[in-house]
């Protein structure tokens, strides 16, 4: 069984979010642990940390982890911003180590000047250096697949395997895979064929132990737009399909699947609150994995 959970605001501090997650009957999630569209946050409080960890320790929440803020980018050669990002990168690991996360998903970042290899070297190396610095640390980086949107690297299987290869298949990296960034950047995982090869290649380019978290979300977008707009479960071009194969599927038994789809708009941040969207989602992921009792036939494509 996949652990089904989302993304949840930290607005009213971080043990908050637990508080959400605790609402949505989430098994896991992922916060930000700052704005997530600047480059500074404000200090995380020894009380407020022990808090949050006391609180997801209570309601048995695992894994949790945090998405990188989106004006890292560790792939520019540009030094001013690559400083930037390199600072940024390191303080969220240290967040993420602080609170006990499993890890930071990375967009791994944009090639400018250069090229797709040039920008590739520089991300491995940069994380390599950041986890060399922290080797004490258990927190991993989680390289998200991309939608490929622009010069965005990461958007291929290769493009991952090449970075954690550079990387000397460094223990500390991991994979995560969003399902509208799929079927955005060209992986047809609608039909079984597109499904059955997607996955056969991502387990012989990266392999399933690099694989740490799921982000279940439906696409605005067709099959190779290259656009990333996340859909509510069921309602967009991926449909119903793909998602129930994959909290069905054996490989990916226990990992978290996350939600990243729109909430509803206009609520106090303030009051804890079940989102009518966000539940609406997760009962119907949680109605797919049901299936897997009652109708067997559908586990036949996966074993
Ligand atoms: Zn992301
Ligand atoms: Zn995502």
């Amino acid at each position: 069984m996949p652990r089904l959970g989302a993304h949840m605001s930290v607005a009213g501090g971080l043990p908050r979010a637990v508080e959400r997650a605790i609402v949505h009957q989430c098994e896991a999630f992922q916060i930000f642990t700052k704005n997530a569209s600047q480059w500074r946050g404000r200090p995380l409080g020894r009380e407020e940390i022990r808090e949050f960890r006391a609180r997801v320790r209570a309601a048995r929440l695992r894994p949790v982890v945090s998405h990188a803020s989106y004006l890292i980018n560790l792939a520019t050669t540009n030094p001013a911003l690559r400083q930037q990002s390199m600072e940024a990168m390191a303080d969220e690991l240290d967040r993420a180590e602080a609170l006990g996360l499993l890890g930071v998903v990375l967009h791994p970042g944009c090639y400018t000047i250069g090229g797709e290899a040039e920008g590739l070297a520089l991300i491995a190396d940069s994380l390599f250096e950041l986890l060399h610095a922290r080797r004490r640390g258990k927190t991993l980086v989680l390289l998200e697949h991309t939608a490929g949107q622009g010069t965005a690297l990461g958007a291929t299987f290769e493009q991952l395997a090449s970075i954690i290869a550079r990387m000397g298949d460094h223990r500390r990296v991991g994979v995560c895979l969003d399902t509208c960034h799929l079927i955005a950047s060209g992986y047809d995982i609608c039909s079984p064929e597109g499904y059955a090869a997607t996955f056969t290649q991502f387990g012989r380019l990266v392999g399933f132990d690099r694989l740490k978290v799921f982000h279940l979300n439906d696409s605005k977008k067709p099959l190779g737009s290259r656009v990333d707009r996340h859909e509510h479960i069921g309602q967009g071009c991926l449909g119903l399909e793909p998602f129930r194969r994959i909290v069905n599927d054996r490989r990916f038994r226990g990992l978290p699947m996350l939600l990243e789809t729109q909430k509803t708009e206009g609520r106090s941040p303030a009051v804890i609150q079940v989102d009518p969207l966000d539940e609406r989602n997760l009962a119907t992921l949680r109605s797919l994995r049901k299936s897997e009792v009652r109708r067997p036939e559908s586990l036949r494509l996966e074993t």
